[in-house]
């Protein structure tokens, strides 16, 4: 990696920023699903072991830059109490500040003594944040000598917090979860082992564009399934029923094919389909076979048993796999089997490096029962797609070169 990592820093007894993602899901003030502090975790004991004064920050939901209650951080500095290793986590060790800048920021960051960690109030409870004001990423900087960012999943935002202080900062590392993040994502694209497949699917071509665009110049082969696998189909003149289709789209669709022919790239589409009237739980489904047209009144929510086999197959033969996007409406369960069926089958590749991203095939893998024998889940789902896109985040750009 060219950029700092935490593991570079001499930390003893120094005050340590980090920017950490604990954006978790609340409901009441009450903390729903503490994955994401849990994901952290390694960095912030890491960090505590090697005596820092740690302070993290975060944001939660869209407080709109106004101080609400309901999306306080106070439930996460419980949390990170009880999951902390016991020995970091004695008496006063893990405290809360109620703002993330001023006075009592400062006076409580400046007490922080050697292993003790300090959470700040939600970011986002300042306008200022979002805006990547300089005087408040000055304020922030002023709290700490070294900055971590271990928030992959806000890396593609510059706000104060990713990117504005850093600028006031001596150093600016990864954290060990963003190093993660940037060794199996930037691998995959820099220097994959061949063949290397990528697997898109979910609802929209239009969201998955630039994906294409630019793995379109790395991999051997693409999987293109879900609802956005419909707008090629119809730009291969095929006959697609009431499925999902962006008409503004077909032409681009079209476009792609062609290029993936004359690259030599293997663009695979479905090739039978389940399909039903409409997309609810008791709806009758059938299967079209392949090169049956699907009805006019019928839409495909799922790829058929044919297309599993082809596709699974295919991740059978990869040695670097990039899944972003589930096969099917997987949400229910009628429509779900493609979706595990990959899943299944990329988890079976053992020798393969495989990469899972974004919300649904993250889920798809969990629900699956698959996830631990994924090479790299990734945590962060905007970030990761704009990382595949080849966007540079500015969030890891703001990082101190090695
Ligand atoms: P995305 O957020 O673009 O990854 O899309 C995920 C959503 O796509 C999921 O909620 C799926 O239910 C939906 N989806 C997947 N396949 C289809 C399909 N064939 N028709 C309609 N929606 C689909």
């Amino acid at each position: 990696m060219s950029k700092l990592s935490i593991r570079d820093l001499e930390l003893n007894d120094r005050r340590v920023f980090m920017r950490v993602d604990f954006n978790v899901p609340m409901q009441d003030g009450r903390l729903m699903d503490d994955t994401r502090i849990r994901e952290t975790l390694p960095t912030i004991e890491y960090a505590l072991r090697h005596g820092a004064r740690l302070i993290l920050a975060s944001h939660l939901g869209r407080p709109k830059g106004r101080p609400n209650p309901k999306l306080s951080l106070k439930p996460a500095a419980e949390r990170l109490r009880m999951l902390l290793d016991k020995e970091l986590a004695r008496g006063e060790n893990v405290g809360f500040c109620p703002n993330c800048v001023g006075p009592d920021a400062e006076e409580m960051a400046l007490k922080l003594e050697k292993g003790q960690t300090l959470l700040l109030e939600n970011l986002r409870f300042h306008p200022e944040e979002e805006a990547n004001d300089e005087h408040f990423s000055k304020q922030l900087a002023r709290l700490a000598d070294f900055y971590v960012n271990d928030a992959f999943g806000t890396a593609h935002r510059a706000h104060a917090s990713t990117v504005g202080m850093t600028k006031f900062m001596s150093k600016a590392a990864a954290g060990l979860l963003m190093e993660k993040e940037l060794k199996y994502l930037g691998g995959a694209l820099r220097n994959p082992e061949r063949p290397f497949l990528a697997i898109l699917g979910g609802a929209k071509v239009s969201d998955k564009i630039e994906v294409i665009r630019n793995l379109m110049s790395k991999v051997d082969a693409i999987i293109i399934g879900g609802g956005m696998a419909y707008t090629f189909l119809k730009a291969q003149g095929q006959q697609i029923g009431k499925s999902l289709v962006e008409e503004d789209k077909v032409d681009l669709a079209r476009q792609l094919i062609a290029e993936a022919k004359a690259n030599g790239i293997r663009l695979l589409l479905p090739t039978d389909h389940v399909v039903a009237d409409r997309i609810e739980p008791n709806a009758l489904t059938h299967i079209i076979a392949p090169g049956q047209p699907i009805p006019p009144n019928m839409m495909a929510l799922d790829i058929g048993p044919a297309t599993i086999e082809e596709f699974a197959e295919e991740v059978s033969g990869a040695l670097t796999i990039v899944w972003n996007g589930p096969m099917g409406v997987f949400e229910i369960p009628a429509f779900s089997r493609g979706t595990f069926k990959i899943a299944q089958a990329v988890a079976e590749n053992a020798g393969a490096t495989s990469i899972v991203g974004g919300g649904d095939s993250v889920s798809a893998v969990r629900q699956a029962g698959v996830a631990d024998q994924i090479t790299h889940i990734s945590t962060g789902g905007g970030a990761s797609l704009e990382f595949l896109e080849g966007k540079t985040l500015p969030g890891v750009e703001a990082l101190t070169d090695k």
